[in-house]
This record gives C-alpha cells, structure tokens and sequence, in this order.
C-alpha cells in the first residue's frame, strides 16, 4: 500500500473505526473500570500532584501495558488454535473426497507429513480379513519413495495384561505404542508417538509420527495426530462398509453365488470387451419339479437342495466361467469362449454332477435339472439375446421330458 492510499483512508473513517474500537473495549467489564479508575486517578493527579498518585498513575499505565501484551498472546494463541482446526478441516476435506481406503491413508500420510513436523509418518493397518499388518512409511522429504511392509497379526493383540513399562496406558493406546515400537526397531525411527487406528470398533493398526531429534512432541501435535486418527479411522470404517454392501449386493445370501445383478453387470461388461473372434456360451439351468420337493419336504430342505445344486454347479465348471443364481430355481453359467461341442459337454456335466448327489440324509431322492444352451457366434454382439435363446432350448428340455440338455 503506498504513503498516499494510507493517508486517503486515514480522516473521519478512521476515527469511527478507533471510536469503535473503543466502544468495544469499554462493553468488556475490566477495560470498563480500568477507563474509570484511570480517569479518576488522572484527575486526582491534576488536583493533587502528591507522590502517591504519581505511584498509582504509574501502577494503572504497568497494568494497562500487560493487559495489551496478554490480548496479544491469547491472538497469537487463538491464531494456533484456528490453524490447528483448519488442518483438521484439510483432512476431512480430503478423506471426504477419498473413496478406496488406499487413498484414504495417502490422505492422511500426505497432510500429516506436510503440517506435523514429523520427519516420518507411518500407517499401520489390517486389511479386511487379511493375514498380517500393511504398514506405509512415507517420508516427509520430497521425492524420497514410500516403503511398504507386512508385519505379523500378532502386534494387535492385547494380553490385557499392565505393562510394566507403559503403566496405566488404554490397551488401545498400548497396541499402537507397540506398533510404534515395532516400526522404530524395523525402518530405525528414532522418536516417535502414536494413536491407534480403530475400524468397525476394534483397534486395527495405528498412525505413526517419527522424528530425529529428541524434543518432546508439543500438545499441537499430538492433537493433530489423534484427529487425524480419529477421522482417519471413521473413513475406513465408511469405506470398508461401503465395499461389504457392495459384495452383498453382487452375491446371493442362500447359495453365495453372484446373484442376477451380478450376472447383468458381467455380461454388459463381456459384450464390451469381446474380441472379434470370442464365443459367448450361456447354460440356463432349472431344478426339475422343485414345487413338489418344496411341498413335499418343507422350504428349509428345498433350500438345502437349492445351496448343494448351487455347489454341484460351480464345480462342474471351469475357473474363467460364470456361475451365478438367475432367480428361484434357476441358474445361470457364462461360459468364456466355447465351441458349441464344450458347451454341450459342460451341460451335460452340469446335469450328472446334479444327478449323482446324495440327498438320502435329508430323506430326499434324486433330484434333476434340465440345462438349455446356446453359443454365440462370434459376430453377434448382444449377449442377452443369447440368454434368451439358452432360455428357449431350456423350455425345449423342460418338454422334452425333464433331467436332460437341449441345444438352441
Ligand atoms: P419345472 O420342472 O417345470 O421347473 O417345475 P418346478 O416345480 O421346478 O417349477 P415351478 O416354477 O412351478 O416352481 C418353482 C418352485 O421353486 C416354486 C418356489 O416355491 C420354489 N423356490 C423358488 N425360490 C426358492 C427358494 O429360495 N427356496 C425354496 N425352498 N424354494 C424356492
Ligand atoms: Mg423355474
Ligand atoms: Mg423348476
């Protein structure tokens, strides 16, 4: 700003402003009685000039000085305060817009290395139902790689016993202490401290911030550490739910084959990316008279023919196939690139393998199915009209007599 646009402010505006000013220290009860006991003093130093005013005068204006000096440091401190919260605002904002749990913890490691004064920043998690500990050391220097390594299980487990050592510590605090500990002795951090990362309610792995010099780490950043933790682990627990939904919506609860939806989004998919040559062959599979078996026996016997038919299929077909529930009774297989042959002998198969099991514990006898099948050429590129044709030749088994394979 130059001399001149300073001076062009200065005048009636600034003088409103000071009166505000004014106003607004004189609405707080100490600068209140300080103005009035400072008024007073001044004209009882006019009347009197003795020595004891002189001292009291001197004693208000000392006063008044370290009050200013005291609003200084609380600003100073407020200022702290609102970075520290517009930090944790950062993070959220970036775990916010983090969908996979992988850019979660980038997140994370990202903002803590830029704001904790850390030299290091490690994330320690399990991944859902996995068999060890992924832990991501990152360095806050820029350029340096990010290291990741597994560590066993075993570091999350809590004896519940008092540790000598740690004292009163919170068994959640305990287990990233010794993950903390675990990592110092791995990648040789020097000073490090730690909160725990709890997901679905259980502790599964801790954040980890390190440093060269022993300097004790100030509240701020433990503060920053632990918020971060906090969020941190809301995210992943959002983001691990967010995925459970989404493989329950892709798999049938009876029989945990994917369910239609599954199949849909597959062959969508498929008629995408079918190479000019590829063959597209589709079993449609129905349980012969399964009324009767359901009336006859009851619905929790039906469903326990439904889960081992369920079974037979997917083990008569190869990995790279799809079996999944079509709905009810029914089922479906995607095959990848048969001949029209080895679609007919996998039916076939399909059809035995059903046959052949032993239903005799649960009192019932034999149970069938009968398979319709159809292949595409490889020019014909809507994979739903090749459901409909297997669905045809289904019909065709169905009226042929039942426990048999047609071709359509
Ligand atoms: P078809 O040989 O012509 O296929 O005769 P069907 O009796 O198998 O065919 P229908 O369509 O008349 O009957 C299918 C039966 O499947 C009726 C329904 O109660 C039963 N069903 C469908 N879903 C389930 C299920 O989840 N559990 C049980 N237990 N039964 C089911
Ligand atoms: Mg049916
Ligand atoms: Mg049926």
């Amino acid at each position: 700003m130059r001399a001149g646009e300073r001076g062009d402010q200065a005048g009636p505006g600034t003088r409103l402003v000071g009166l505000a000013g004014l106003a607004g220290l004189a609405r707080r009860p100490f600068f209140l009685i300080f103005l009035v006991l400072a008024a007073i003093e001044v004209l009882q130093f006019l009347n009197e000039r003795s020595v004891a005013d002189v001292a009291a005068l001197a004693v208000l204006v000392l006063l008044g000085i370290a009050a200013v000096a005291e609003r200084g440091q609380l600003a100073v401190l407020e200022g702290a305060r609102r970075a520290e919260a517009e930090t944790f605002a950062q993070i959220l904002r970036r775990l916010s817009n983090s969908v996979s749990p992988d850019a979660i913890v980038t997140a994370i490691v990202d903002e803590l290395c830029a704001v904790s004064g850390s030299d290091h920043v490690g994330v320690v998690r399990r991944q859902p139902d996995a068999q060890s500990l992924e832990a991501t050391v990152s360095s806050a220097r820029t350029g340096v790689p990010r290291s990741r390594t597994f560590l066993s299980l075993a570091e999350l487990d809590d004896p519940g016993r008092r540790d000598p050592l740690l004292g009163e510590t919170a068994p959640d605090q305990r287990i990233a202490e010794r993950i903390a500990a675990r990592l110092r002795s791995d990648y040789g951090l020097h000073n490090t401290v730690a909160a725990p990362l709890r997901i679905g309610g259980h502790v599964e792995g801790a954040i980890v911030l390190a440093r060269r010099t022993d300097d004790p780490w100030d509240g701020r950043t433990v503060r920053l550490l632990e918020g971060a933790a906090t969020e941190a682990s809301s995210a992943l627990t959002r983001a691990y739910t967010l995925r459970d939904a989404e493989v329950r919506a892709a798999i049938d609860a009876l029989t945990g084959l994917p369910n239609r939806r599954s199949l849909d989004d597959y062959l969508v998919l498929l008629a995408k990316r079918r190479r000019a040559d590829d063959h597209l062959g589709i079993l449609m599979i129905d349980i012969d008279k399964f009324k009767d078996l359901n009336d006859a026996f009851g619905h929790a016997i039906g469903d326990h023919v439904l889960r081992e038919v369920a079974q037979a299929i997917a083990g008569a077909v190869r990995d790279g196939d799809l079996p999944a529930r079509f709905g009810g009774e029914e089922f479906a297989v995607v095959l990848r690139n048969p001949g029209e042959v080895a679609a007919g002998e996998v039916a076939e198969r399909v059809r035995r393998r059903v046959a052949e099991l032993d239903f005799r514990s649960v009192g019932v006898g034999t149970v069938t199915v009968s398979v319709g099948v159809a292949v595409a050429a490889p020019a014909e590129v809507d994979p739903a009209q090749v459901v409909e044709r297997a669905d045809h030749a289904l019909l065709a088994a169905k009226r042929a007599g039942r426990n048999r394979v047609a071709v359509g």
